[in-house]
């Protein structure tokens, strides 16, 4: 975006995990003079590639990088638990926050609408769904919704059988239709656990109740997301599965960018369906929704354990089928805290990490 429209974003800072040429290619294409990496050791590599950076790392960084100065706006797109702490110190300092990580809301939605209320701060949403919806509500009176419908694609397993799910390897779970994501988010398509997630998500941006937030599996991902009002209209936001879309919408907004190649071809658009997902093949939804019901740290609970259930998946510990069992043995049993601090979220975390590890031994013993 910000190589597409010079004239309208500058990026003054970046943040990267181990990916270290990457960020070098990002920094110097873009003149940034800050950089973050996870790992220490990483520092000297990223100073050979560019010199003359300012180079942080590990937690530390990140937050700096958040705060850094006269930024208009973070773009917050780390994976997991591990963009929760300098989102939240953005949202806390004043600055817009485009969300390209859901977990951070699911973990800590209450802190995170709390500090940008407090300090006038907006989060743009950047999943397509959240952006879709928002974009679906713009001029509208919040009293007048009645309810939104998140589309799900339904992911590559739509259809099939709970049995035929127990021998599926990641490199099926990782093939997506229609969308090109990340590892992480792919999988977590194919159990529904983001549209769990994704539930979550909105009920933080949105302000709404768990009830008034459905689940409608469209696998064209034509449509990708719509606002029902009080009057029965339904207005849906169409366009091409494109992530550019929707980061368009939260860097530029309140402007639409003039972007190319994204004019949807309705002649051969074909059939639009939509289905009731089906629980019982993916309990992971299902988990979602009752996360919301115990409230407290219960998605942050969710969420972690959630992560190391794909983890151990990936790394071929675990069948598809227990990424929802491991995250649901977590659950059981756990009594949710009030989100009052970032250390209770950050406890609940850790302790989600202990439950389902366990988990994931007493599944394969
Ligand atoms: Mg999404």
């Amino acid at each position: 975006m910000a190589s597409e429209f010079p004239e309208h974003f500058k990026v003054t800072a970046l943040a990267a995990g181990r990916r270290v040429e990457r960020l070098a290619e990002q920094a110097r294409e873009f003149g940034v003079s800050l950089v973050s990496v996870e790992r220490k050791e990483d520092a000297a590599r990223v100073r050979e590639l560019i010199p003359g950076v300012e180079i942080r790392w590990g937690k530390e960084g990140l937050l700096e990088i958040a705060l850094s100065q006269r930024v208009d706006m973070v773009v917050a797109a780390l994976v997991g638990a591990a963009g929760l702490p300098s989102t939240l110190s953005a949202l806390e300092a004043g600055i817009d926050v485009a969300l390209a990580n859901k977990e951070t809301l699911v973990m800590a939605g209450e802190l995170m609408c709390a500090a940008a209320k407090k300090s006038g701060a907006s989060i743009l949403p950047v999943d397509s769904e959240h952006s879709a919806v928002f974009q679906a509500l713009a001029g509208h009176d919040a009293a007048a919704v009645k309810r939104i419908i998140l589309t799900a694609s339904g992911g590559p397993f739509f259809g099939r059988s709970k049995e035929s799910l127990k021998e599926v390897t990641p490199e099926e779970a990782l093939a997506h239709p229609n969308w090109d994501m990340g590892r992480k988010i792919s999988i977590d398509s194919a159990t529904m656990m983001n549209k769990g997630l994704e539930v979550i998500e909105a009920r933080w941006l949105f302000g709404l109740d768990a009830h008034s937030i459905a689940v409608t599996v469209h696998p064209q991902s034509v449509v990708h997301s719509m606002v029902e009002f009080a009057d029965g209209s339904i207005i849906a936001h169409m366009g091409v599965a494109d992530m550019r879309g929707p980061i368009a919408y939260a860097l530029g907004y309140p402007d639409r960018l003039p972007l190319s190649g994204m004019a949807l071809d309705l002649g051969r658009m074909g059939a639009l369906t939509f289905a009731e997902p089906d629980l019982d093949t993916f309990p992971a939804l299902g988990l979602a929704y009752d996360a919301i019901k115990e409230g407290g740290t219960m998605p942050a609970l969710l969420s972690g354990a959630n992560e190391v259930a794909v983890e151990s998946f990936l790394a071929g510990k675990i069948g598809f089928a227990d990424i929802s069992e491991v995250v649901s043995r977590a659950m059981s049993g756990y009594i949710p805290v009030k989100v009052d601090s970032l250390e209770a979220v950050l406890e609940a975390d850790r302790v989600s990490r202990v439950r389902a590890g366990e988990a994931v031994k007493n599944i394969n013993s």
